[in-house]
């Protein structure tokens, strides 16, 4: 992803004046060479608008951060995101061509038609024909993408999977998504819906997830779940450590849980051993029933890879026959930092992520190339 080209980053004047207050922006300013053709990624989240002008080698030209004025409503969410590709389209007009515009957004999206579904971070914008409004304001096609499918194809293309064609992604954040990548393209299924490993069912009678099942993964391994359930274990008489960090502080977070967990309280650790468990029984199925290559695992949560991780492994040898057959050696198949060898091909690797919060936004970007490639 980085450039074997002389670069350098500098502040980009020509958004100061965007009508967002926290707009930023980081740009590369490629010296004394032709501006390669590129596309434009977006990754619409529920906190975070994001956009960028990518190369097809998976160089960043440029990046713009604004906040998602969710509260403001769809129109001004969509309005901000147009009016920031149309700047970095101005940007690169005289210098390079555009190859297209991806653009991920968290929910379930019909491919065919262009809507969300259902979206619980963009509550307003259920059966909103989103790819027309965008489309209609640029005067141009879009590629519309659920974001967590993004994010695969993001780390299938300059990520921790690079070296794969075939590979499943979770991604832990406020709610736990997935995608399925196979021959370098993402697998929508039959109406764009596919790879929604976060709502595969983990605990029958379990907690009530946001979708309606009972016991999804994402009630059990997302920073949401592990708030409730450090929440449920105050309740239950768990450590004074666990109720004074929640006492104390009034945004008690997934990452408070987690601090503790590495200070070695017993009940904060226990926490992350049923993420890691939850994680582990689906990644069981999914390796038993796609036996990949690769498997990654993203999102925030992943901050606590370490304290869930061993529970993930542990699930996999003793629930998936697939895995213990191809497992690699236990040294390589533990540790934050294990990375697909060459060699390594005829096993089962499940690693962390390597892009971060930008997997979707180079994701988005890349869905431009492959349209019509
Ligand atoms: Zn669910």
């Amino acid at each position: 992803m980085n450039g074997h080209l002389d670069r350098k980053h500098a502040e980009n004047d020509l958004i100061s004046n965007l009508p967002i207050d926290n707009a930023k922006s980081e740009v590369v300013v490629w010296l004394a060479r032709p501006m390669p053709d590129y596309s434009i990624g977006v990754d619409l989240g529920g906190t975070n608008l994001r956009i960028a002008a990518v190369d097809k080698q998976g160089n960043l030209l440029e990046k713009i951060t604004l906040g998602t004025q969710v509260a403001l409503g769809r129109d001004r969410v969509v309005n901000d995101m147009c009016d920031a590709i149309q700047r970095l389209a101005a940007n690169y007009h005289n210098s390079s061509s555009l190859i297209g515009i991806g653009i991920g957004v968290p929910g379930i999206i019909d491919m065919e038609t262009g809507m969300v579904h259902e979206s619980p971070n963009l509550p307003d914008w259920a059966d909103y024909p989103v790819r027309a409004e965008i489309e209609r304001r640029l005067g141009t096609r879009v590629i519309l993408e659920n974001d967590a499918n993004s994010a695969a194809l993001g780390e299938n293309w300059l990520g921790a999977a690079r070296d794969v064609e075939d590979m499943a992604m979770l991604t832990l954040g406020t709610g736990v998504g997935g995608g399925l990548v196979l021959g370098r393209r993402i697998w929508h299924g039959m109406t764009g819906m596919a790879g929604e490993f976060g709502h595969t069912t983990v605990e029958p009678e379990g907690a009530l997830c946001g979708c309606g099942n009972r016991g999804c993964l994402e009630a059990y391994a997302s920073a949401t779940a592990v708030v409730r359930m450090a929440r449920e274990a105050i309740v239950n008489g768990a450590t004074t450590e666990l109720s004074r960090a929640a006492g104390s502080d009034p945004e008690f977070s997934a990452k408070a849980v987690y601090n503790l967990a590495i200070q070695g309280d017993e009940e904060a650790r226990k926490i992350f051993r049923r993420v890691g468990r939850a994680v582990g029984i689906v990644l069981s199925d999914l390796v038993n029933a796609l036996n990949l290559p690769m498997y990654v695992i993203g999102g925030g949560v992943c901050s606590a890879w370490e304290a869930f991780a061993p529970s993930v492994f542990e699930e996999l040898r003793q629930r998936s026959m697939v895995y213990a057959a191809t497992a690699p050696e236990p040294s390589n198949s533990q540790g934050a930092s294990a990375r697909v060898e060459p060699s390594g091909r005829t096993k089962t690797i499940i690693t962390r992520a390597l892009l971060g919060s930008d997997a979707g936004l180079f994701g988005a970007a890349r869905l431009a190339m492959l349209n019509g490639a």
